[in-house]
């Protein structure tokens, strides 16, 4: 039998007291301060203030203009990539890097702000949501 290299029980992130902390310090917006929004460290005008990035290449992920009134704009493929195909088939880039995601990313990046990186990792993750 291989000798065990970690024996130490893992920290669950959504366990109970996770859960009581977020009770007891409630979500607070990492830009202005504002109360949280729907559980998540941003407030409702910054949630607003987010760019996604909705109208974009499913090949390279890079921003498209948006589709014209009544066009569906939920499909689509740069120029480029229609060129030059990539290797892959699908990309999905959740976020244009623009304010106020600027002041986010250099924050877990570069300071280790594990807030930052979980706010981070639950927008990412509701962007991801539906695409495949
Ligand atoms: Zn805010
Ligand atoms: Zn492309």
């Amino acid at each position: 039998m291989p000798d065990a290299v970690n024996l130490t029980p893992s920290f669950r992130v959504d366990g109970l007291g996770a859960r009581l902390a977020r009770r007891i310090w409630r979500p607070r917006c990492l830009l202005c301060g504002e109360a949280g929004h729907l559980g998540l460290d941003l407030c409702s005008a910054c949630v607003e203030a987010l760019p996604w990035n909705r109208s974009a290449c499913d090949r390279c992920g890079l921003p498209l203009p948006p589709a014209p009134e009544g066009v569906d704009g939920t499909s689509a493929t740069c120029g480029a990539c229609l060129r030059r195909p990539p290797p892959q088939r699908r990309c999905v880039a959740v976020f244009r890097y623009a304010p106020p995601l600027d002041r986010l990313l250099p924050r877990l990046k570069f300071h280790a702000d594990l807030a930052a990186g979980r706010l981070l990792a639950q927008l990412t993750a509701a962007g991801c949501e539906g695409a495949d």
